[in-house]
């Protein structure tokens, strides 16, 4: 196969769209607008770690790269929430032997760059984008210099340079939504050797309108990230000295705070970070494609923008090999089956991020869990958990959406019921309602 394909931006779906576009032997470049991250000691990125689970194991292991990645893997089996008096409480995220895994973004995305290396991909670091010729598709970079292929793909994330310049084409639809939240990281640094939390989960401190979330690394600290309103009563805006920092969270996140002296310090010397939506359409033009969060930004609430970014991969090579590489026809016809599911992740997510701030911690959200928990008990193959159809499954996330909607309702209705819970009324009208009864 002879087609020459050019990726734009080498970030964690690019590179692995490189690696399995170049072992199904297409003549694969990257261009990627950073310095090589191996030659330069600031890593730049986002986020220091992230939740990788099974929609975005399964391409790796496509791509023979999974047993590279698993060792740098911590598997988080369920949340831990930190009441404010710092009393815990376990919520698994699946059944016995399922968990996520916190990843470090810069090893995965380093260990990905040197596996489409090794194969033989061409990345070209320090090549920002700056404008693309949908017609000939001729890319050209901040130097001047210009690239031709058969095929181009834009994998420069939220701010994608491809998408900016779709915006200029006819009957192109775009859309971005800031919420009101931004984020800020901070560390938990050991003082010896040992993880300062429990390392196989992922800490929650859930209070109403914010959170504080931590997540493990392999050098035994956290990444903890507050997210937190703007502006407001309880906002970035009213901490502004180290001391009204320190009161903020003595108050809130008392045992977190005790594990982070420094933490007035670290809370002005991180930026605060904005988390925007971004919807659009088509995804495509002539041979250009849109991947990942070039595609759709997501906020980052249920774990799934890079999950579904390398499902993306996985989902657009099979179709592509499945059409013969036919990019005229694979194109449109990728676009028109995946964005309904990439529409109904970005919805799971903004609402999860009310379940996760919100419920976690509240007595009515509790009961639910426990009904729920008993329905899949009884009926395991029937019901299965929203949360577990969208991290431990393949089902398309328009489904899972639907069927998260339906066990809503029948939980809702049951839960006014006076009495004895029947689970085989449960299910059966689970079941009818599924078949749009
Ligand atoms: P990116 O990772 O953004 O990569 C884009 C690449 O393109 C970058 O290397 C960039 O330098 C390059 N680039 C940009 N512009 C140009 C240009 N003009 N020319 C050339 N190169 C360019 N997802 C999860 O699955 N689990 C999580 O737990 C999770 N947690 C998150 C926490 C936070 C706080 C945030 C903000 C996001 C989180 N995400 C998570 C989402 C995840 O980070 C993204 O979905 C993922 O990084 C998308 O990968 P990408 O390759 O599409 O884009």
């Amino acid at each position: 196969m002879k087609d020459k394909i050019s990726i734009v931006g080498a970030g964690l779906v690019g590179s692995l769209l490189a690696l399995i576009l170049k072992q199904k032997g297409f003549n694969v470049q990257v261009f990627e607008k950073r310095n090589d991250p191996r030659k330069s000691e600031n890593v730049e990125g986002r986020s220091i770690n992230l939740a990788l689970s099974h929609r975005g194991i399964r391409p790796l292991k496509l791509a023979g790269v999974y047993e590279t990645i698993e060792p740098y893997l911590i598997p988080m089996k369920g949340r831990m929430m930190h009441d404010e008096a710092g009393e815990l409480t376990f919520q698994p995220y699946g059944k016995e032997g399922q968990f996520i895994n916190s990843v470090s973004r810069a090893q995965l995305n380093q260990l990905l760059i040197e596996s489409a290396e090794k194969a033989g991909v061409e990345v070209h670091f320090d090549h920002k984008c700056t404008d693309i010729d949908f017609e000939n598709n001729e890319l050209t970079f901040h130097n001047g210099l210009t690239q031709q292929s058969d095929l181009v793909v834009g994998t420069d994330g939220a701010f994608s340079a491809i998408r900016k310049n779709l915006q200029y084409t006819d009957r192109f639809n775009f859309s971005q939504h800031y919420i009101e939240h931004g984020y800020k990281e901070l560390s938990i640094i050991p003082t010896d050797d040992k993880f300062l939390l429990e390392p196989n989960y992922l800490h929650i401190w859930p209070r109403g309108n914010f959170m504080l979330i931590a997540l493990p690394n392999n050098d035994k600290t956290f990444t903890c990230t507050l997210f937190f309103p703007f502006e407001g009563n309880l906002s970035f805006a009213k901490l502004t000295t180290k001391d009204e920092v320190n009161a903020f969270f003595e108050k809130y996140f008392t045992d977190a705070k005790a594990l982070i002296p420094d933490v007035a310090d670290q809370f002005f010397d991180n930026p605060t970070s904005s988390l925007v939506t971004t919807k659009c359409e088509p995804w495509h033009k002539n041979n250009t494609m849109l991947l990942g969060d070039a595609a759709h930004a997501i906020v980052p609430f249920y774990g799934q923008g890079m999950n579904s970014g390398f499902e993306d991969v996985r989902l657009f090579v099979e179709m592509a090999e499945g059409m013969n590489w036919k990019w005229d026809e694979v194109l449109p016809a990728y676009s028109a089956s995946r964005k309904k599911d990439a529409d109904a992740i970005s919805e799971l997510a903004l609402h999860n991020f009310i379940e996760m701030r919100d419920h976690v911690g509240d007595p009515d959200f509790l009961r639910r869990k426990k009904l729920e928990s008993k329905i899949q008990e009884t009926y395991p193959k029937e019901w299965i958990p929203l949360y577990s159809m969208v991290t431990f499954s393949d089902m398309p996330y328009s489904e899972a959406l639907r069927l998260g909607k339906i066990q809503k309702r029948v939980m809702d209705e049951f839960l006014q019921k006076e009495g004895d819970v029947d689970f085989d009324e449960i299910i059966n009208r689970f079941n009818t309602l599924k078949q749009g009864g």
